[in-house]
């Protein structure tokens, strides 16, 4: 295989990365401030705001204000390059990783490379259900369910419409809730307004968790108040109840009952993509990658796997850290620090996670907090969530469209983002 062109021999030495998510790009931020050549390698020139994926779904926000261009971050910065290419295997005998544009060497790799949905394995759920794990999903949704409200309008009878309106939402952790949440206030107070010819009181929302509560990562009291949102917004949450089938229209439940819906949006699970190279043994629990205290991959010297990644297994995380933004950039902070020192002969420091709460949102004024030691709901536990997540957003042009967004929805209920606009696609492709 050819080498990648372009990028010249390292001075010092070269840290591959794989992923600018939040674990790649913090990383990369941190690394500029040492004197390491480093090559970030993303199959997508755009790094993606996960958390408000289900905002651009639900037509609230647009798909540019949570994403932001990888080569715009680190613009006019030396020792630093980026390649868009997706790493297909990893080499470590060569100390090379192989990409759909060619290899490249390194001295040090840190795999970054984040989470994909995990059907466990029924192939036809994952045929048919849709996904919300990136930008090009959540745009795919938000034309589905505008393209289904449109047909819904062209059938004669309710029973033929029914399954255009029923939107099904499998998983109950915070992607799920919040896109419930966020789609019962569609219902009510928007798509009547849209499609008055419509009886969208025949519309049901549904949100299935196959475990007891919904929210399982938060306390009771905030599990308890998220589901009582969620019914305030009229939607049917069941819990105790796994979906196990879909093929397009019939939704089979584990409970023998069957319902229709033309949309079943599955946020239930997630897993690591096997990376070819590495030892099947590796790859642990929910296929994370098994990685010591300072998050070195088992048995490598030079290989470092961060964020969703990965898996520490510690006393207080004897399944691993859960997989959000703050355990990712923490550990990638910590991973540059420890870099730094390896390099200087330092024995490295282990990476400990300073947890600082979770939140949810389930719609406006409607948020529950846990922050250590304190739990809060209501406007202020909102108006936390919204703060926190504005102060995310990268590029303050984002911040600005997302702040302006928000404002006027938030009294006018009314986003104007339902915008049917599909990928042209040329004749024979
Ligand atoms: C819908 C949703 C809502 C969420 N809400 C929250 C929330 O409210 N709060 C919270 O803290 N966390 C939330 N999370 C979780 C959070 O987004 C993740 O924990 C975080 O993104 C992990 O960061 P990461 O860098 O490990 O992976 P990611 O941010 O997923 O980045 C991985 C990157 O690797 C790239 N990549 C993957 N494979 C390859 C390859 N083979 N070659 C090249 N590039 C590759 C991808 O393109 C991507 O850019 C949410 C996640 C989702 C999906």
């Amino acid at each position: 295989m050819k080498y990648i062109p372009n990028i010249p021999p390292p001075a010092t030495k070269r840290v591959v990365i794989i992923g600018g998510g939040f674990a790649g790009t913090e990383l990369v931020k941190r690394l500029l401030k040492t004197s390491f050549q480093i090559v970030l390698l993303d199959k997508n020139n755009f790094y993606q705001f996960q958390p408000l994926l289900y905002q651009v779904a639900m037509s609230g926000l647009e798909p540019s204000a949570i994403s932001f261009p990888i080569r715009r971050i680190f613009r006019h910065r030396k020792r630093f390059f980026f390649r868009m290419a997706e790493v297909t295997k990893v080499n470590p005998e060569k100390k090379e990783v192989e990409t759909t544009i060619g290899a490249i060497s390194y001295d040090y790799l840190v795999l970054a490379s984040g989470v994909t949905t995990n059907f466990f394995g029924n192939k036809e759920l994952e045929k048919k259900a849709f996904t919300m794990k990136s930008v090009s999903d959540a745009i795919f949704i938000r034309n589905s369910i505008l393209e289904n409200y449109e047909k819904a309008l062209d059938f004669e009878t309710d029973e033929e419409r029914q399954p255009f309106l029923n939107l099904v939402i499998v998983g109950g952790g915070p992607a799920g809730v919040e896109l419930a949440g966020s789609m019962g206030e569609m219902k009510k107070f928007i798509l009547p307004k849209d499609y008055p010819e419509l009886d969208f009181r025949k519309m049901t929302v549904h949100l299935f968790e196959a475990g007891p509560k919904i929210l399982s990562n938060m306390r009771e009291r905030s599990s308890q108040t998220a589901l009582k949102y969620l019914k305030k917004l009229g939607i049917n949450v069941q819990t105790g109840i796994a979906v196990q089938g879909y093929d397009g229209e019939n939704v089979t439940l584990s409970n023998g009952k069957t319902l229709k819906s033309k949309m079943l949006i599955w946020t239930a699970g997630v897993t690591v993509r096997r990376m070819n190279g590495l030892d099947e043994k590796l790859f642990g629990p929910g296929g994370r990658i098994l990685t010591d205290g300072i998050s070195k991959v088992k048995g490598s010297q030079n290989i470092f796997a961060i964020g969703d990644t990965s898996l520490i297994q510690t006393e207080k995380y004897p399944k691993g850290h859960p997989q959000v933004a703050q355990v990712a950039m923490q550990q990638a902070r910590q991973l540059v620090k420890n870099l730094v020192k390896i390099q200087k002969g330092i024995q490295p420091v282990p990476f400990k996670y300073t947890d600082k709460g979770m939140m949810a949102t389930v719609g406006r004024n409607l948020a529950i907090a846990d922050l250590p030691g304190l739990s809060f709901k209501g406007f202020f536990a909102w108006l936390l969530w919204s703060v926190v997540h504005l102060v995310s957003i990268m590029g303050n042009k984002n911040k600005l469209v997302v702040f302006l967004d928000w404002a006027t929805n938030y009294y006018i209920y009314d986003p104007s983002l339902r915008l049917l606009i599909k990928p042209k696609i040329r004749n024979g492709e």
